[in-house]
């Protein structure tokens, strides 16, 4: 499977399609995996972040989470083929499971989201085994047991919505103990699943503009979203753009 780096980081050119082929095959390997969902923000973290980087240049698959990479990734000339957003995967991962009989926990999000989410997946996907969910608020002393209490269920997909940064580490710190085939760090998709969140419409997606459309909803979100243009100096001009052939033939 190819990638490419933006920044640093390591960025799978996977389709959907190629994306849940990748998923079913690590449930089928058996060994614990570890999915994420880079976007600008987690890139423009991983400068400045060592454990970060590893963490995600380490992981099995990293989908590319936001189109303003692939926009990126096409004035480099080096195209990503289409955005695979974390929510959209986690949608078709529930169709994939429901299919086969794979089993799937739900952590994250505020105390009720992750079972209001598994509720309504389960409305969805009447054949679905959902065999946990819980909440992504716990101290440090409670971590064992949260650990302990996943890997007691077996599960074969785990999706972890315990906030962008947190959910990497936290997942791939316990990788080996949590001995799921698919852990996948998911942001705020239960958010949206469970009907917490509402996701832009498909329209505004259509137009590039989520992130405005969030900006809106969410208007605390602006210093996360002063990211964009770092990621866009960082990936275009420092180490992009003045770095392809097509400009130094130009010139
Ligand atoms: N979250 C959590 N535990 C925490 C911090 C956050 O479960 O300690 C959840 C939060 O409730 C929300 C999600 O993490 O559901 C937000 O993650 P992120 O900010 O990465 O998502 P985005 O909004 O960028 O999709």
């Amino acid at each position: 499977m190819t990638f490419i780096e933006l920044a640093g980081i390591k960025i799978d050119d996977v389709t959907m399609d190629e994306a849940i082929a990748r998923l079913n095959g690590f449930i089928m390997e058996r060994s614990p995996h570890l999915i994420v969902t880079p976007n600008p923000e987690i890139i423009v973290s991983a400068q400045v972040d060592e454990e970060l980087r590893n963490i995600l240049n380490n992981s099995h698959l990293r989908l590319p989470d936001g189109i303003s990479m692939v926009v990126v990734s096409r004035i480099l000339m080096r195209p990503l083929r289409e955005r695979v957003s974390g929510v959209d995967f986690m949608q078709k991962a529930m169709a994939l499971a429901s299919a086969k009989g794979y089993r799937v926990y739900l952590l994250g999000g505020a105390k009720g989201v992750a079972n209001e989410a598994a509720r309504k997946l389960r409305l969805q996907y009447p054949e679905l085994q959902i065999v946990g969910a819980r909440d992504g608020y716990f101290s440090k002393v409670e971590e064992t047991s949260v650990v302990s209490g996943i890997r007691g269920v077996y599960p074969d997909i785990l999706f972890a919505g315990l906030g962008m940064i947190r959910q990497e580490k936290w997942l791939a710190n316990n990788l080996n103990e949590l001995n799921v085939p698919a852990c996948v760090g998911v942001g705020g998709s239960m958010d949206v699943i469970s009907g917490t969140k509402q996701r832009a419409p498909a329209w505004i997606q259509a137009l590039y503009i989520e992130w405005l459309y969030r900006l809106i909803m969410e208007p605390w979100r602006i210093k996360r979203q002063a990211a964009l243009p770092k990621f866009l100096w960082l990936t275009l001009i420092k180490h992009g753009i003045m770095r392809t052939e097509w400009l130094k033939k130009l010139f």
